[in-house]
């Protein structure tokens, strides 16, 4: 890897693999969450996540390089340590810590996404460039809709399981 497009298509490849792994991870997530509204994140997510699949070809195809992954090895470690969550948590407990690991999977692929868009933008790849634009919006939703549910929802029943614990 000596220049800015060998760096683009090996970090394309660290993504790509992220996602195809995102998308094996995720259904056992969904299945053992306990509120059905973060269960419909994480579902509609997956479904993002199919269509970001495709767009990555779309992106391999403007270098004319055949899509492909190579192991991305903060992705692994984000979805052992979900995994791991969801082994070993119960309750509000596993909604909360489930939703804190998801974020930082979001920021993992937020991070990643606006770099490659502005190194095709410096290689002149205008195209890319839109192209994963648009994922990152998709990304950036994701993370939001997980926001809402930590503030507005899950927090709040834990905030409020704790105090009825305080107060016994
Ligand atoms: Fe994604
Ligand atoms: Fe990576
Ligand atoms: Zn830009
Ligand atoms: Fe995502």
């Amino acid at each position: 890897m000596k220049t800015l497009a060998d760096a683009f298509e090996h970090t394309l490849k660290d993504i790509y693999y992220a996602e195809n792994a995102i998308l094996k991870a995720g259904p056992k997530v969904a299945a053992k969450v306990g509120s059905a509204e973060l269960k419909r994140v994480i579902e509609d997510h997956m479904k993002d996540t199919e269509v970001q699949v495709k767009i990555l070809d779309d992106v391999f195809r403007t270098i004319d390089a055949p899509s492909s992954g190579e192991k991305c090895d903060a992705i692994e470690g984000l979805i052992k340590e979900t995994d791991g969550i969801v082994r070993e948590a119960e309750g509000v407990a596993l909604d909360v810590a489930v939703i804190g690991a998801l974020q930082a999977i979001e920021h993992y692929e937020i991070a990643r996404y606006g770099t490659l868009r502005e190194w095709a933008m410096t290689l002149g790849n205008r195209e890319a460039h839109d192209l994963l634009g648009r994922i990152l919006d998709m990304e950036k939703a994701a993370n939001s809709k997980l926001t809402g549910l930590a503030v507005a929802n899950v927090n709040e029943g834990g905030e409020r399981a704790g105090k009825r614990r305080a107060s016994a």
